[in-house]
């Protein structure tokens, strides 16, 4: 079958032939054989994130990111005496205050324009005015609009206080560098179908042994439970506690080996460094300007202003889809815009193809 378009969305994103071939086969799954092939995926993760595996554990959970999201939320906030600090620039911060609530979790939001990064200076004193945080949760690389976060410039502020730290790195890890064992964070999630590019079915948590071996009994789901998750999966090494996505799980083990054989994560950062930068100098000189400032912007994802009033995204969205790609409405509330990402099996080749079929458009339009 014949891929019709290039998802330019971040996730699912456009995936090779080969990861797409590994899923052809109905796999089983209590075998050695599997449970290597899970093991493997744990240990890989744990490399490729810089990780210590004296220090750091991944435990694999079914489900998209957000399921990985809610159980690190819900496993390792106490059910009293915790209070969980959030700092928020876009949707996907907003997400973790919405899990908080149906937790019942007490939460302080810290929260920042959409088209402006966390500021480590605000969160410095958002913590001075509220010692009895316990708990800290932001996102690295915002997908609402591309912006990426400065967790380095965070981390210090809270390992001074002793705050457990929870970053959800699920549009960067894998495609921008990142050192757990630098940042000493404590959770850092992600899933299959970012940029480690894979395909959608399961989340990831890394997550330092000592905090997580304190938090049985905590979780209020039993299928997010990330303490039982990790236990069933070490005790029997590479088990899943229920189903688990086989063919997801071969499709990532190749995929783990095309980013290897990519040269790891650093090339593949600059790929898409190389993917964002084309079109963001494209797309301007097309006439669409860009909704954040260059210097918080992350090779991810990037959100395009409407170039005016009476412009129809909608049959603009139809006339690039019929011509091969596909791009992603805005999730910026207060500007009318729409996005365009360049992660995924994309490079500026493609990115070039991309601003010809955009240029046709305008010339239609004009
Ligand atoms: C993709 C993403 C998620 C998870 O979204 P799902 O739809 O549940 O996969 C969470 N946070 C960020 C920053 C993301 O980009």
């Amino acid at each position: 079958m014949k891929q019709p378009y290039l998802l330019l969305t971040p996730g699912p994103l456009s995936t090779t032939a080969t990861v797409k071939d590994a899923m052809q086969i109905d796999y089983c799954t209590w075998d050695n054989d599997y449970r290597q092939v899970t093991e493997t995926i744990r240990q890989e993760i744990l490399n490729l994130a810089h990780a210590d595996a004296n220090t750091y554990t991944t435990v694999l959970l079914q489900g998209s990111g957000s399921y990985g999201v809610e159980a690190t939320i819900g496993s390792a906030i106490p059910r009293t005496d915790a209070v969980l600090m959030i700092a928020m620039n876009g949707a996907y911060g907003r997400r973790i205050g919405e899990i908080a609530d149906y937790y019942n979790i007490t939460h302080v939001d810290v929260e920042f324009p959409e088209d402006q990064a966390v500021e480590p200076q605000r969160i410095a004193q958002a913590l001075t005015d509220h010692p009895e945080v316990t708990h800290f949760a932001t996102v690295h690389s915002e997908t609402t609009t591309g912006i990426l976060n400065p967790i380095a410039e965070l981390m210090p502020l809270l390992k001074a206080r002793g705050i457990i730290s929870i970053i959800d790195a699920m549009s960067s890890l894998g495609g921008v560098p990142i050192s757990v064992d630098d940042l000493d964070c404590d959770y850092l999630i992600s899933s299959a179908n970012k940029c480690v590019q894979g395909v959608p079915g399961f989340a990831f948590v890394i997550a330092k042994q000592t905090e997580l071996a304190k938090t049985a009994g905590n979780a209020r789901s039993l299928s997010l439970d990330l303490f039982a998750q990790w236990q069933t999966m070490t005790q029997q090494p590479g088990k899943w506690r229920f189903t688990s996505p086989t063919h997801v799980v071969h499709a990532f083990a190749q995929a783990l080996t095309e980013l290897a054989t990519e040269g790891g994560v650093m090339p593949r950062y600059q790929r898409y460094t190389a993917s964002q930068q084309a079109l963001s100098v494209g797309m301007q000189a097309l006439g669409f300007d860009l909704v954040i400032d260059p210097a918080v912007q992350g090779p991810i994802i990037t959100s395009f202003k409407y170039p005016h009033t009476d412009f129809n995204f909608d049959d603009f969205y139809q006339f690039i889809k019929t011509r091969g790609f596909v791009i992603y409405p805005g999730k910026v509330s207060a500007i009318p815009s729409f996005r365009i990402g360049t992660i995924g099996d994309v490079n500026t080749t493609d990115i070039n193809r991309l601003l010809a079929v955009i240029s046709d458009y305008q010339q239609i339009h004009q």
